[in-house]
């Protein structure tokens, strides 16, 4: 329940401490869309843009674009700035979420070093946090999604590449410096297929991302196709399609099942546009295999589901973030 009115909500006149934001504003810097979204305290969606990212125009255009984008949705909330008061970014790793700097993200070539959450604080005029994507993810599910009220749940988005993000004790893990849960880095086969996303060989990512089921299609003489397009010649019965889904499934419910004996978790949260565009047709054989393969008694018990937040979850966990670690900042005068 709100109990801010518009006018407590303000900052306090002569000095008096300013009430907590009423929403934030959440950023997302994906690979090939940025999006913004204005999120209120109870995880409702006021507005929500997306462009693509572009990111071969560098980080000072990028930057631009994103920051204008971020205006855009609180123009569109219906809100002022002053009764949101708080920014989260949430971005592909490596990054430093200390320092608030972008490192190097394979998904952003050539923005290095990037201190984006000065940039980004100089330019809206707000504190600003920084989040790996998945965790933030992870945090947005955990808090309003499909993961809300479990104390122990693991997500996993599965797109151009594959994050992740822990609950451990109902608490978001983040690691030292918030590189942690890189769950699409367990390895299904150390002597496997180059994975683009670390150098190493044989990652869950390097078979079940978007980018590699259509490399696999291919190599399999599928010709130039997406993930999409083998989802579809799957389901529609089409041989080679449905050898390399089946591949994809197995390699997901394999990384799946040793991330399941690790953690134990109640809840397994799929999301990402390769999970929502194939559904059950994912879903499915990986709960069999993995509470038939994972050791007892986790695998028995554990939930596999499908993200609730679906296209919000990014900006919806970029704005937890900042709730947690902003909410109960002043804002700068
Ligand atoms: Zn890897």
């Amino acid at each position: 329940m709100h109990t801010v009115t518009g006018a407590t909500a303000a900052t306090g006149a002569d000095g008096a401490r300013p009430a907590p934001p009423l929403a934030a504003l959440g950023l997302d810097i994906g690979g090939t869309k940025l999006a913004a979204g204005v999120v209120d305290a109870e995880g409702r969606v006021l507005s929500f843009t997306v462009t693509s990212t572009n990111p071969e125009e560098g980080p000072e255009r990028g930057l631009e674009r994103l920051f204008g984008l971020g205006r855009k949705a609180v123009a569109e909330s219906g809100l002022g700035w002053e009764r949101i008061g708080i920014v989260g970014i949430g971005s592909g790793g490596p990054l430093d979420t200390t320092r608030g700097v972008l490192i190097a993200p394979p998904h952003l070539p050539g923005w290095r070093n990037v201190p984006i959450v000065a940039l980004a604080e100089e330019a809206l005029g707000l504190p600003v946090a920084l989040e790996n994507d998945a965790t933030a993810a992870a945090a947005g599910e955990h808090r309003f999604g499909a993961g809300a009220g479990t104390r122990h749940m693991v997500y996993l988005t599965i797109s151009t590449g594959v994050g992740g993000g822990t609950v451990i004790e109902g608490k978001l893990y983040r690691g030292a410096s918030g590189n942690g849960g890189e769950l699409g880095h367990v390895t299904v086969d150390c002597a496997g297929r180059h994975c683009r996303g670390c150098g190493r060989k044989g990652c869950l990512e390097a078979y079940v991302s978007g980018t590699s089921i259509a490399e696999r299609a291919q190599e399999a003489g599928m010709g130039a196709v997406t993930a999409a397009d083998v989802v579809a010649a799957a389901r529609a019965g089409d041989p080679v399609a449905t050898t390399v889904w089946d591949a994809t499934t197995d390699a997901l419910a394999c990384g799946l099942t040793s991330i399941v004996n690790l953690f134990e978790p109640e809840l397994v949260v799929l999301g990402g546009g390769v999970v929502s565009g194939a559904g059950e047709q994912l879903l499915a054989p990986v709960r069999d295999r993995v509470r038939a393969e994972s050791m007892a008694p986790a695998g028995g018990a554990v939930e596999i589901v499908q993200s609730a937040l679906g296209d919000h979850v990014g900006v919806v966990g970029a704005a937890v973030i900042a709730f947690d670690r902003l909410g109960s900042l002043h804002r700068p005068d």
